[in-house]
């Protein structure tokens, strides 16, 4: 409290600020990782076991020594609050950020009209969308998920779909994917790379077509619905202003190429504590491993957006010709050179090589 009444925090007295206490289990998030991580206690479900559709290539792959995980949001949030509130130097205000800043050599927040200042401020609110520069690419990756629950057992809870690209590819990379929780109840999500959203009904006609048609259900109930937009793109986000350092999406840390952004926040913020404990103020330099899968997922959105080539067929011929180890460690900016050069010898040269060269010469 008495950081409160002087409205000044430093390194070690953390505010945390929030529009409302997190009690809604709105994401649910997903990632791959091949050893117990952070938020093990909190993983609601994992597969090893993954299947991918598509009119190139189908199979069944095994993701070892990688698991496919599944956290709901709800135990994320409440795991996090218990972890904080076991440390008296972390304290909670709720109320709207209006802005964020610098005030000297200090970060400044205004919430609800009151000014708080700090060594550092992090933030991971996105004040207004990024303006899109000429000659840069900006996809949108937008979805719409049901959990559905049948009365007779659907699923095997031990396989979930990653992806599948059976669907109409009408408005550019779509696809299905299926998490199944236990044998009645599974996420079944509609994900689409493309440059607008749908219109609600597209989403739920498309939802309630594959379930009846590809999984074969027609007796089920909606328990929970999700919806999300993620960009796509090479913009460069702002990540540090003086003071302020940008987080999350904000900051940049959603891969271009494939939307996943959990993980990548995980490495980052990981980065930014480790900067902390050693120098006390941030470096956040991006290194030229960043530098170079930045290059991939241009090169990549360049592809996708300029439509050279259709987004079912990269994905397949990936998964397909290259070992799946190799693709997690690829699609997580993880690879080796060596990685890096197997990859790409198996994916058209010529389209690849063309859209790397356009963004070298823009
Ligand atoms: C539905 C959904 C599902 C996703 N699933 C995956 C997934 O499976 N795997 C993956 O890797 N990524 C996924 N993502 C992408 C990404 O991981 C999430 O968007 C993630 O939540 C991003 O974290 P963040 O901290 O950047 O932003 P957020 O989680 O959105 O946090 C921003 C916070 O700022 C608060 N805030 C915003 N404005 C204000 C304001 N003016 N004042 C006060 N507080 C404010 C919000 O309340 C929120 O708590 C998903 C995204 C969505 C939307």
């Amino acid at each position: 409290m008495r950081f409160m009444q002087h409205k000044a925090f430093d390194n070690k007295n953390i505010l945390v600020v929030d529009k409302a206490p997190k009690d809604q289990n709105d994401h649910t998030w997903c990632f791959w990782e091949n050893k117990p991580g952070l938020f093990e206690p909190v993983v609601h479900h994992q597969w090893q076991q993954v299947h991918f559709f598509s009119s190139y290539y189908s199979g069944l792959i095994d993701l070892s020594p990688y698991h496919y995980k599944m956290i709901r949001s709800i135990d994320f949030y409440n795991y996090v609050l218990q972890e904080a509130l076991k440390h008296p130097n972390v304290t909670f205000k709720y109320g709207n950020v209006e802005a964020v800043g610098n005030e000297g050599n200090r970060g400044l927040v205004i919430v609800d009209g009151e000014r708080y200042t700090a060594d550092h401020v992090f933030n991971s609110i996105l004040f207004t969308q990024p303006t899109v520069p000429a000659g840069k690419h900006y996809l949108l990756q937008h979805f719409k998920g049901f959990v559905i629950e049948t009365k007779e057992p659907a699923f095997n809870p031990m396989e979930a779909t990653l992806m599948d690209f059976r669907v109409s590819q009408q408005h550019g990379t779509t696809f299905m994917y299926v998490l199944p929780v236990a044998n009645n109840r599974a996420l079944v999500e509609y994900t689409l790379f493309t440059k607008e959203v749908l219109a609600e009904s597209e989403y739920i006609t498309a939802l309630k077509k594959y379930i009846s048609s590809y999984l074969n259900i027609q007796d089920y109930s909606i328990v929970e619905e999700e919806f999300g937009v993620i960009p796509m793109t090479n913009v460069k986000f702002v990540k540090q202003l003086g003071r302020v350092i940008n987080i999350g999406t904000a900051g940049g840390q959603t891969k271009g190429s494939s939307g996943y952004t959990f993980q990548f926040i995980q490495k980052h913020t990981e980065k930014l504590v480790a900067s902390l404990l050693k120098h006390g103020t941030i470096e956040d330099e991006e290194s030229f491993m960043g530098k170079r899968f930045k290059f991939y997922d241009t090169t990549l959105l360049n592809i996708l957006s300029n439509n050279t080539m259709a987004g079912d067929k990269i994905f397949a011929d990936m998964f397909q010709k290259n070992p799946t180890e190799r693709v997690l460690r690829f699609l997580d900016n993880e690879s080796t050179l060596e990685d890096e050069i197997n990859l790409m010898g198996t994916l058209p040269k010529g389209v690849f090589m063309k859209a790397a060269l356009q963004e070298i010469f823009k």
